[in-house]
């Protein structure tokens, strides 16, 4: 039980890597507030983990609406007293769009979404953890925040933003007894794909060259581990760092 008692937020934990954290940190013996965009989609999730006996509590939220994320980060303490790790993992692909064909709706969106919504959850949180003087971000980025074309523009350029408020994060607050660190995938099976719609033809075959260099892909649960290690004491001295797992994909 290495998360017994702790209170944490999941966000777009109704499916793939979420579902997989949410789970598993419950199984772990934390209490875990699992969202996502409908309360269908969250109550799924939580009617797993009380199959088994473990507690949790679903929340709608969108994290690109700012009044969802301030309501969902006051559900994990009206509901379970505090709050003691966020894992900021709901993101959506983009169309694998270069920069010449990015329209400002997908941009925004991109952003919207898998920055702006780590940004607002991360910042409604960081009273709480002050005041503690203790709790622990984990923030789902990507190879592709690592690496210049594994998807398109936007998701590609939004994925490095989330690398880098990581860093930030973890060293701005690495005196308060708060760490920050990322994780960044490879290729995972997951329901992303149905995110996005069109690809961009060029550029999907464009990034799609490298993937003859990926070993495998891996499931949710592989993620799901790093992110139980992160949560975990065992990781009381990794801060402000990314964890790529990816089988090795970009090892080459
Ligand atoms: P998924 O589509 O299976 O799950 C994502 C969940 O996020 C869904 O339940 C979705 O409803 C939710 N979501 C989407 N927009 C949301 C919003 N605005 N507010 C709240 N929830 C929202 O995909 P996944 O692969 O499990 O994705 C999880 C994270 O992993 C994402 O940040 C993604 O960018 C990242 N990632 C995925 C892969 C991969 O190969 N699958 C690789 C690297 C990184």
């Amino acid at each position: 039980m290495r998360l017994q008692d702790k209170v944490a937020v999941v966000t777009g934990a109704a499916s793939g890597m979420g579902k997989a954290i949410a789970i598993l940190y419950a199984k772990e013996g934390a209490k875990v507030v699992v969202s996502d965009l409908t309360l269908e989609g969250a109550g799924a999730t939580v009617a797993e983990i009380t199959k088994f006996g473990g507690t949790a509590t679903a929340v709608e939220a969108d994290v690109s609406n700012e009044g969802d994320v301030y309501k969902l980060i006051k559900a994990a303490v009206n509901t379970y007293g505090t709050l003691d790790i966020l894992v900021n993992n709901a993101g959506i692909m983009d169309n694998f769009a270069p920069i010449g064909d990015v329209t400002d709706e997908l941009w925004e969106k991109v952003f919207a979404v898998n920055v702006t919504g780590i940004m607002r959850t991360t910042r409604q949180a960081m009273p709480i953890f002050l005041e503690k003087g203790a709790g622990v971000i984990v923030n789902i980025a990507s190879v592709g925040g690592l690496y210049g074309s594994r998807a398109g523009a936007a998701y590609t350029a939004a994925k490095h933003a989330v690398v880098g408020l990581t860093k930030n994060t973890g060293f701005q607050y690495a005196d308060k007894g708060i760490r920050c660190n990322a994780i960044a995938p490879g290729g995972v099976n997951t329901n992303i794909g149905a995110s996005f719609r069109n690809p961009n033809q060029e550029g999907l075959n464009k990034a799609m060259a490298g993937a003859t260099f990926n070993p495998r892909n891996g499931e949710p649960e592989d993620i799901a581990r790093v992110a139980l290690f992160l949560a975990s004491d065992d990781a009381a001295f990794v801060n402000g760092t990314v964890v790529t797992a990816d089988a090795g994909w970009t090892a080459y």
